[in-house]
């Protein structure tokens, strides 16, 4: 006989769609220019959010990937096994061109929408966006190299994922990683020691041979790496495939993989080069700016990704709070409840928005007022959107209760994936000291936040009052590096009410502008200020509704 009857459970957010869901992304993705996305997106969606597809995503973490460095018989053989499910994701990303369909295929909007593709992809399984983000981010640099660009582009560009390891030219599709952090120095890269040697003349295009190591180096089975080494001329950008033009391994050898907090499903490497085989990109000594132009796209994607991380921890626990009862009531219509809730589905709405909008300045690398916006919107928004997704993933497993903190859940998952975002590809501190160095120059970037700015004028006298006093904060406090957190946090808090105002339903924007822009707002969430629209904005977040 049963002992007891389950009740009160909510069903499992499976087999619904990511994007016909969710309202603001749809909105987003039209009003940033890539309507004509809506089919292929909601596509997208349905498989993401397919009962398989996010099994997938607990096997991938529940079987982390595993080093083989030798063989049976002692052989080096440097190899990195992943879970099947692994390589199933990755065929579906990829198979979506997010990893090069903006390059592949341009046209306008092409980035914003990938960067919804991404934004899906990464609330079902996050570490298959390493690769697939790496890959990306190093088209526009492998480009300043001819040659390279002709060879490796069209394998690039392909949309089917060959996890077989082999040289490129025998595979279908190819992948791009990138080693930069050392031991002694990740964020002050002028500190790398790894040389590289030239086998004749050396110059752009040139083979070198680099020695040396790399503390961090994600996705190892990637086919080529971007690579910083000291040249005779100083740190240079190196393009280093696992393969050798004659057909051997290339000597990369791979030393361990990371015991990581989160992020399991991907490895990330600690490799030595002994004498690996590297072709030199653009001049030697101009290393920085010209893998720095990979890490425009990889911190817009950080970005992306944590604003993903966000929407599905707070669809989560909208999800859970409809179905789940205590007291006589929904969790959802309890009111201290609606209020968590509806805290929780703003900033991840504000997070949403404005990710999209930057895409938006990436797809129009013509107009120089976006360009300039592009230079100061992507490292104030990588450093805001990932410092709020920690605590965001918290809050939104405590709306699940005891059953958020079991691994069944996905909360612990996207617990421990959020932080990652604002530690990689330029921790916070050195996002903000970036936006100082933009203000600093004559880009226009200063321009270009005020034209933003201005251009949601008169919607919300909050607003209007915060944009204000930013302006003399950005007197005030330029150049002041110990300042630039503050700073950086009101800029980025005045562009996502500006979107916000004009994009968003009424209570949306509302009570964002009372809370973070005027101050009614306490150190928690949900502490909203009491208002008729909560929940209006609790049922737009809703999955399933
Ligand atoms: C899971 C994972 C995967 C990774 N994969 C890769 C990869 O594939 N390729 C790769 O190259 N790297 C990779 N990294 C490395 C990552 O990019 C670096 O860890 C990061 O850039 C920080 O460098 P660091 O660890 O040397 O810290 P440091 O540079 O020592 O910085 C430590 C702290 O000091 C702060 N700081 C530094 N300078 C200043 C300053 N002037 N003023 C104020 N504060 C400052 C930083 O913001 C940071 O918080 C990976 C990291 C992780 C965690």
């Amino acid at each position: 006989m049963a002992t007891h009857q389950v009740l009160n459970q909510p069903p499992p957010l499976i087999d619904y769609n990511l994007f016909a869901s969710d309202r603001a992304l749809c909105a987003a993705v039209r009003r940033e220019g890539a309507a004509w996305a809506a089919d292929e997106l909601a596509e997208l969606g349905a498989r993401l959010g397919s009962a398989e597809t996010i099994e997938w995503g607990f096997q991938a973490n529940a079987n982390p990937p595993v080093l083989r460095a030798f063989d049976r018989y002692g052989n080096r053989q440097d190899k990195v096994e992943f879970h099947p499910s692994w390589h199933q994701l990755m065929a579906l990303g990829i198979g979506a061109g997010l990893h090069a369909a903006p390059w592949a295929a341009p046209k306008p909007g092409t980035h914003v929408a990938r960067a919804a593709g991404v934004f899906m992809l990464t609330q079902i399984e996050s570490g298959v966006q390493c690769p697939i983000t790496m890959t990306y981010g190093a088209v526009p640099a492998l480009r300043r190299q001819k040659e390279i660009a002709a060879e490796w582009l069209p394998r690039i560009f392909s949309r089917d994922y060959d996890k077989s390891f082999r040289p490129a030219g025998e595979k279908h599709g190819a992948l791009i990683g990138m080693g930069m952090t050392e031991k002694q120095g990740g964020s002050d890269l002028r500190s790398n020691m790894t040389k590289a040697a030239p086998e004749g003349s050396g110059g752009p295009g040139g083979a070198y041979r680099l020695t040396g190591h790399k503390w961090f180096m994600s996705a190892p089975m990637c086919d080529a790496f971007l690579v910083l080494a000291q040249a005779p001329n100083g740190l240079s950008c190196f393009f280093m495939p696992r393969w050798t033009p004659d057909g051997t391994l290339n000597a990369i050898r791979i030393q361990r993989l990371k015991d990581k907090l989160g992020n399991k499903s991907n490895a990330s490497s600690e490799v030595e080069f002994d004498g690996a085989w590297a072709l030199l990109i653009g001049e030697e000594g101009r290393g920085v700016p010209n893998i720095i132009e990979m890490g425009n796209y990889t911190r817009l994607d950080c970005a992306i990704g944590s604003a993903g991380i966000m929407r599905q921890a707070a669809a989560q626990a909208v999800h859970h709070a409809m179905h789940r009862s205590a007291f006589q009531r929904k969790l959802a219509d309890q009111p201290l409840m609606t209020n968590v809730l509806a805290d929780l589905a703003l900033e991840a709405e504000a997070a949403m928005v404005l990710a999209l909008r930057l895409a938006r300045a990436y797809d129009r690398q013509d107009d120089p007022a976006e360009t300039a916006f592009r230079r100061l919107a992507t490292p104030a928004a990588k450093y805001w959107i990932c410092k709020r997704g920690p605590m965001l993933a918290a809050e939104a497993m405590e709306v699940l209760g005891g059953n958020g903190y079991v691994e069944e859940s996905l909360m612990p998952r996207l617990y421990r994936e959020a932080p990652v975002n604002s530690i990689w590809e330029g921790s916070g501190n050195i996002m903000c000291l970036d936006v100082l160095r933009a203000l600093g120059r004559d880009g226009g970037a200063g321009e270009a936040l005020r034209a933003e700015l201005a251009a949601a004028r008169g919607a919300d006298a909050r607003l209007d009052r915060f944009a204000a006093a930013l302006e003399s904060d950005l007197a005030s406090s330029a150049g002041d590096e110990g300042a630039a957190r503050r700073l950086v946090e009101r800029m980025v808090l005045a562009l996502q009410a500006a979107l916000l105002v004009s994009g968003s339903p009424a209570p949306i924007a509302d009570a964002f502008c009372a809370s973070r822009l005027a101050g009614d707002w306490g150190h928690a969430f949900g502490t909203l200020p009491a208002a008729g629209g909560l929940r209006a904005i609790v049922d737009r977040a809703s999955p399933t509704t």
